[in-house]
């Protein structure tokens, strides 16, 4: 499959783990998506709207024949389809799906923005990030984002909750 794509999920309503876990088969059940790396599982603190239940929060790697807007569609769908209400701007939810990347491509459309323009400065997505590739790059930037990693506040609100291959491995699909 041609695409490379980063997503970051994240979900704090319900039983959070189980909802990651849907997203990510939602996703892969789709001929045309295959899941190529993801990261661990990190609980954080709430940004922007603070009065809310911790997240979870992490990012998967994949490949897909998808278009960049096809993959936002599908994303879109399978927020509504695990019960995603939107009602507060960065309100609670029961999972959030965002474009990180995809290829080394701009996109500026009315429905997507990619490089996702908030993602540099979240600690919350730049860990996971940089988990799943340390050698990641963004379109115009010449310094790997790693190196941005120093610079990025709040990195104390972002604590490992289920690491990947730890003790208590866990598998989003079933090999
Ligand atoms: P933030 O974008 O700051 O993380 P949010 O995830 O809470 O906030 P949403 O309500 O989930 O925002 O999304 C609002 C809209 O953002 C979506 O309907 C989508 O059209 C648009 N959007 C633009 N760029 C992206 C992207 N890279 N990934 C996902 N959605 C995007
Ligand atoms: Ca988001
Ligand atoms: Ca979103």
């Amino acid at each position: 499959m041609e695409n490379t794509a980063f997503i970051a999920l994240g979900s704090n309503i319900g039983n959070r783990y189980d909802n990651l876990m849907s997203a990510i088969k939602h996703l892969v059940d789709y001929s045309q998506i295959e899941l190529v790396n993801y990261s661990s599982i990190y609980e954080t603190d709430p940004v922007g709207y603070e009065d809310q239940d911790l997240f979870l929060n992490m990012v998967i790697e994949i490949q897909t024949t998808f278009s960049a807007i096809e993959l936002l569609d599908v994303c879109l769908k399978t927020e509504l389809e695990l019960g995603r209400k939107r009602e507060i701007k960065w309100g609670p939810r029961t999972i959030d799906l965002d474009i990180l990347l995809y290829n080394q491509e701009n996109i500026e459309t009315e429905k997507l923005i990619v490089p996702h323009p908030r993602m540099i400065e979240r600690a919350f997505v730049m860990i996971p990030l940089l988990e799943t590739n340390r050698d990641i790059s963004i379109p115009e930037m010449e310094k790997p984002l790693a190196a941005w990693l120093n610079a990025i506040p709040d990195k104390e609100g972002v604590r490992i909750w289920k690491q990947k291959n730890g003790e208590d491995v866990f598998e989003p699909i079933e090999s």
